[in-house]
């Protein structure tokens, strides 16, 4: 049995009844869309859970069971989530941060943060009786969705773009998702739409017809990446906590996370949450002191962050930053293959360019003395390298072709790599 009660919108505070909602609240999308939230009963939450209690529960997001939506039988799970919190000391050092943390996602199932929400979201379709899952997606949604109702055994239909990755096309069709491309996102909206009206579909994603950001049921799987940290922290929270933001879904769910631990007495404070965006439609929100977001223009539409790609974001990812005293900032294509190299070769941790703007972010931030040296600070890193290696392979040198000899391997890598051998 769950706790969840309801769902609630995030901006004129409507309450629903537990039910199907792909278009955030009905009462505002004319006006400004917003999403709506899970609603629980926390004094039964504080009843019955225990920290405990978590000593005896499995590695994965379910040990917070309490907090997501679906009944235990629902559940339709890989073993997602309690990711490795690392503490990175090299690139802290080098960022001039002594308590750097990146928190893995590219350990989950299908190499990404988007399990989380996959998770919860499908063991809500089959609470709901979904016959199929779909999703929109650049790549790691996708692949995630198509997982999690092969899991299921519901199958999934993935709306795409033709110019993403053929690397993450893969993936989701070698999961049994029939994925199609569609000339742009509006026009996948549209039919995601028909397909939930016509079939009942279940849609990890909004089909308003402005952006409201994704399924309610699986933005709550995003809370345990807070819970997570607490826990990997030693019951307490960050004091940043930077997050690559597209639609806002994992930023607004940990935050979520994090206020529900504090409710509960869990944790003493809150961190102040940072976004890290491609094109910085939140940091322009916050700099004209919106109230909604706006569209920002875009030169290039081509980035090497195509996972967080857009121009636009949601009314939850500035309520984030609004009610946590948050910022946002951008970084450039160089800037954060710059920083997928450094992470990569300071700690060993290959991630996708997309999931390191956490930490090109906070370089920049610890540049313009916006972070100081003793904060604890949490990067957000969202998913593996090997998801778009051909955008790595542009920033590295070729192999070079070298002769069986030490004479020879000294030119080579001394030309290739400018790694000088101790003489002979
Ligand atoms: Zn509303």
């Amino acid at each position: 049995m769950s706790f969840l009660t309801g769902l609630r919108c995030l901006r004129c505070g409507t309450e629903y009844p537990i039910q199907r909602m792909h278009r955030g609240c009905v009462k505002c999308v004319d006006e400004e869309s917003s999403n709506v939230e899970c609603t629980y009963d926390y004094d039964q939450i504080k009843r019955v859970f225990r920290k405990e209690l978590l000593a005896e529960r499995p590695p994965t997001i379910w040990r917070y069971k309490e907090f997501l939506p679906p009944d235990e039988a629902n559940i339709v799970s890989l073993g997602e989530g309690m990711t490795p919190l690392v503490k990175c000391s090299s690139l802290g050092k080098k960022l001039g941060l002594k308590n750097l943390y990146v928190k893995d996602e590219s350990r989950n199932p299908t190499w990404s943060f988007k399990d989380r929400l996959a998770s919860s979201s499908c063991s809500m379709a089959v609470q709901f009786g979904a016959d199929a899952v779909t999703s929109r997606s650049a790549g790691n949604h996708g692949a995630a969705t198509a997982a999690y109702g092969a899991r299921a055994g519901l199958g999934s239909v993935i709306f795409t773009l033709e110019a993403w990755p053929r690397t993450m096309k893969t993936l989701m069709q070698a999961y049994g998702a029939k994925v199609v491309h569609l000339p742009t996102w509006k026009d996948c909206w549209r039919l995601q739409d028909a397909c939930v009206a016509q079939f009942g579909w279940y849609c990890f994603d909004d089909v308003a017809h402005r952006y409201a950001g994704y399924d309610p049921y699986g933005v709550d799987g995003y809370k345990t990446i807070a819970f997570e940290i607490c826990e990997q922290l030693g019951w307490r929270a960050p004091d940043r906590m930077v997050v690559p933001v597209c639609c806002g879904g994992s930023f607004f769910g940990s935050w979520k996370g994090f206020n529900e631990f504090l409710e509960l007495g869990l944790i003493g404070s809150t961190p102040q949450m940072i976004a890290a965006e491609a094109w910085g439609p939140l940091r322009n929100a916050l700099a004209k002191g919106l109230d909604h977001v706006e569209e920002v223009p875009v030169a290039d539409w081509s980035t090497v962050a195509f996972s967080v790609a857009l121009d636009t974001s949601t009314y939850q990812a500035l309520k984030v930053l609004q009610d946590s005293g948050g910022i946002a900032e951008i970084a450039s294509d160089d800037e954060i293959m710059d920083m997928q190299l450094e992470l990569a070769s300071s700690e060993g941790i290959y991630a996708e360019a997309s999931g390191v703007l956490s930490l090109a972010v906070i370089k920049k931030l610890r540049e313009m003395g916006k972070i100081d040296e003793e904060e604890t600070v949490v990067a957000l890193v969202t998913s593996g390298g090997l998801k778009d290696p051909a955008a790595t392979q542009d920033y590295l040198p070729d192999v070079p072709l070298v002769e069986p000899s030490l004479e020879a391997l000294r030119k080579g890598l001394a030309e290739a790599y400018g790694y000088v051998l101790p003489p002979n």
